[in-house]
């Protein structure tokens, strides 16, 4: 069975699985943990070449969570949720009512959130069916648009990155290329700019370069080159998989450090960059933010304690580039490691 097959690829899983016919939704939420608490993780909303590639990627990025969850010190566990796009028109308030119900029947053992595809909007129609959400929009009394924090973590461990790899505080004229200038990757551009640095971006859409170049100053280039050009920081702010074995060999920059999740194709992928003298910021120590900030709605939400939370990212990121040096060991095994000892901290 595919399902279990993928489970045990992975070594661990717990999947829920509903098809709703009505409302056209097709939904997957992974589990991969709840040691710390409830798992917490965001609902994306895509397209996906068959369900196989969903179920893929709901039970990768729930592992992520988990992790991400621990290294950031947040008591939850970690699970995500995939909801497969409808083709052609669909109505969105049903597919998100009929989302919002699973979610409900799990009891409070997975909250969600907004990730790729989804808004604060969705979020606050899946609060009109349970409680288990965050990332409602403000008015709601939830903490809106994660990505902002997101972004602000992101520009943070960039910062740790930077002082530990060229022992310097400031960004100015750093050059930083920025791979997708969604959500997050606008706002890191905004952070970035507000620092000093020189930016080049890329994405599918000409419509989001624009207005970064027209803000920020920034270089657009095609996205076939943005991982060749050479530069201090490579920032992935697109898509998954983005390091692997046709890549590093082109790529041209210090440091890799960015938004996007599970950016290493494989595991070894992290090795291969540390022997190429490149620094990775391991993805889901950086790009926390979002998940402080949601975090914090479930605990009354208070902006500047979620602030405070997140520019300890800097510290996260480097004390593992730190522990990386002086155990010489690739900074993706060691951000595995720290993580891994919190939850066998509390088995
Ligand atoms: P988004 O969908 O708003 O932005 C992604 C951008 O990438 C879009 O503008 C898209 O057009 C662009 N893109 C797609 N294909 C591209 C390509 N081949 N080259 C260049 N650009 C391309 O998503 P987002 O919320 O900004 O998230 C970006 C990444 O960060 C995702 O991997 C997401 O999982 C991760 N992430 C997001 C958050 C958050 O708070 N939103 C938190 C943690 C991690």
């Amino acid at each position: 069975m595919a399902v279990l097959n993928h489970m045990r690829n992975l070594g661990y899983g717990e999947v829920f699985i509903r098809h709703n016919a009505a409302s056209h939704l097709n939904a997957i939420i992974a589990i991969h943990s709840s040691l710390l608490g409830p798992a917490l993780g965001g609902c994306r909303l895509a397209v996906y070449p068959d369900d196989d590639a969903a179920l893929h990627d709901a039970l990768r990025l729930a592992e992520g969570m988990t992790y991400k969850a621990a290294l950031a010190g947040l008591d939850h566990g970690g699970g995500k949720a995939v909801i497969i796009e409808p083709r052609g028109a669909f109505d969105r308030h049903a597919l998100f009512s009929a989302f919002g119900d699973m979610v409900h029947q799990l009891g409070g053992r997975y909250y969600t959130a907004e990730d790729s595809g989804t808004t604060p909007e969705d979020m606050h129609v899946i609060r009109s069916v349970t409680p288990y959400v965050t990332g409602a929009t403000i008015g709601d009394g939830g903490s809106g648009d994660p990505s902002p924090f997101t972004a602000l973590g992101v520009r943070c461990g960039i910062q740790a990155c930077i002082k530990f790899v060229l022992h310097q505080d400031s960004l100015t004229g750093l050059h930083i290329c920025v791979q997708g200038v969604g959500s997050v990757g606008y706002h890191l551009c905004r952070e970035l700019h507000a620092m000093g640095a020189r930016l080049t971006v890329a994405d599918t859409d000409a419509n989001k370069t624009a207005r970064v170049a027209q803000e920020f100053g920034a270089t657009i280039v095609s996205v076939s080159d943005i991982a060749q050009i050479e530069c201090d920081v490579f920032a992935p702010c697109a898509f998954g998989g983005i390091i692997n074995d046709i890549s590093i060999p082109q790529l041209r920059c210090r440091i890799i450090a960015g938004a996007a999740n599970n950016q290493l194709a494989m595991e070894h992928h992290g090795d291969v960059l540390a022997a190429r003298g490149i620094t990775y910021a391991p993805d889901y120590a950086i790009n926390a933010g979002g998940l402080i900030n949601v975090a914090q709605e479930l605990k009354g939400y208070r902006e500047e304690i979620a602030r405070s939370r997140t520019l300890k990212i800097f510290d996260t990121i480097w004390n593992i580039l730190e522990e990386a040096k002086h155990s010489n060991i690739a900074p993706h095994r060691v951000a595995a490691r720290i993580a891994r000892n919190r939850l066998t901290s509390v088995k």
